[in-house]
């Protein structure tokens, strides 16, 4: 067959369309939703309207926290499989996995385990315990991360991690594991879901309540440091808002979830799992299961994700003899970011030989410019760059330097705001590049 890669057009935020083979069946991969938006979620209209054939994606992936990449997750599987059509398996990060089973079976419970992680956090800051030293900035001052010790976290993962996923249970056996629940508690939790449903948003509702209002009064009567927690222990619970509506998703339409941790590929710097020879992480771990019963400290260190964009998960499709490779590269500069600058990724061993696509790394931004060294370096001839999901005066260097790019969203290209869906198809096993329409940012080529 061929394969067909689309960068679809959202109001705001990125997501990536691949068709392509899979042991001579069509397969479909998703990356990445774009931000939430209340209603109609653009990205099933965007699918809708790039590839209406499509009824299957049989891999969601998202990269990471971010809003703009992971948001449209909330509402996107149900109103894509409520419109009649499936989810083969989501893949997270594996971050989120501390938030399970107990976002499904107790949401107060996670609440509060927030609260009680960002509380000890900040009594562990005001004695010094949490500052892990990151050496020095360019003015010679020492940089500190105050939520930095996230090593409780790998620590808590590390008897998790599994080189090779098991294949040979059953999809309801693995949705059960995936979601940390047992077999029968999957049942019980699926047969209530629709009177739980609107108690799960309340609970989510009311500690967002009582946390911002905990921040107010941080912010009027106590010592500037403390802010930081709160603000960070509501990026916590931000995040458990998404694992929520992602977690009732899973279980309404029978979608198991594989997890994908970079803290741990961050301490054995062998990433593993994934689809052998097809669907490959270039920087995390795939994790049996949830961790089982995590503290307090770990649930919001976790879901605090302090460093999100160093985070951000990187998968390649493996270039093989029929299909073209690609590589998603989310928010990642392809290094080690703050605990080691200067350190890159190991790239895989068998490298490309043909033009693979890659997207742009954060949508083009200077700030992960070190992203094209290490791809320009590991794959042969110039990759074909696709950028989705620009912002606002975005300063764009080194992709402007790229042989060969397109923009999904720009406010550079042809002098105006441009959105358009960028469709690169394959012929013969090499990608076809199209012919431009309209100019590109802010070089013609
Ligand atoms: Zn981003
Ligand atoms: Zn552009």
């Amino acid at each position: 067959m061929s394969s067909r890669f689309t960068a679809l057009p959202l109001p705001s935020g990125e997501a990536f369309l691949l068709e392509t083979d899979y042991k001579g069946q069509d397969f479909v991969v998703l990356v990445d939703s774009g931000r939430r938006y209340a209603g109609t979620n653009p990205l099933v209209t965007a699918i809708h309207d790039a590839a209406p054939h499509i009824d299957r994606i049989d891999v969601a992936i998202c990269t990471h926290q971010d809003a703009d990449h992971a948001n449209g997750f909330r509402t996107f599987a149900d109103q894509w499989c409520g419109n009649g059509n499936t989810i083969g398996e989501f893949w997270l990060p594996g971050r989120w996995a501390v938030g399970f089973p107990s976002v499904l079976t107790n949401p107060i419970g996670l609440v509060t385990q927030i609260r009680e992680g960002a509380e000890s956090a900040e009594n562990r800051r005001l004695v010094g315990e949490d500052r892990e030293r990151l050496g020095r900035d360019q003015s010679g001052h020492e940089k500190t991360d105050t939520l930095a010790p996230l090593s409780k976290v790998t620590d808590a993962f590390r008897e998790y991690a599994v080189p090779d996923w098991y294949e040979d249970i059953s999809r309801e056996d693995r949705l059960a594991t995936s979601l940390g629940v047992s077999a029968d508690q999957l049942s019980e939790l699926r047969a209530e879901i629709e009177e739980t449903d609107s108690y799960h948003d309340d609970v989510f509702r009311v500690a967002e309540v009582s946390f911002r209002s905990l921040l107010r009064s941080w912010l009027f009567d106590e010592p500037y440091e403390r802010i930081e927690v709160s603000v960070r222990a509501l990026q916590a619970l931000d995040v458990a808002k998404s694992i929520s509506s992602i977690a009732r998703a899973a279980l309404r339409w029978s979608i198991p979830i594989r997890w994908f941790d970079f803290g741990l590929f961050e301490s054995t710097e062998k990433p593993s799992g994934g689809i052998a020879g097809f669907l490959k992480p270039i920087c995390s771990v795939e994790l049996s299961r949830p961790p089982v019963n995590p503290s307090s400290d770990v649930v919001f260190l976790a879901l605090a994700l302090s460093r999100q964009n160093v985070e951000s998960l990187v998968f390649y499709r493996v270039e093989n003899s029929r299909e073209p490779g690609v590589l998603f590269l989310g928010d990642s500069r392809l290094s080690f970011g703050l605990a080691s600058p200067k350190k890159d990724f190991e790239m895989p061993a068998v490298s490309p030989v043909r033009q693979i696509i890659a997207t742009a790394a954060h949508h083009g931004s200077q700030v992960n410019d070190h992203a094209y060294e290490v791809i320009n370096q590991w794959a042969s001839g110039s990759p074909l760059y696709i950028r989705n999901g620009g912002e606002h005066n975005q300063t764009l260097h080194e992709f402007h330097r790229q042989a060969f790019r397109r923009c999904a969203v720009c406010r550079e290209c042809a002098g105006r705001r441009t959105s358009r869906r960028v469709v690169v198809g394959s012929v013969g096993n090499e990608w076809s590049w199209p012919p431009l329409d309209g100019a590109p940012c802010p070089r013609t080529n």
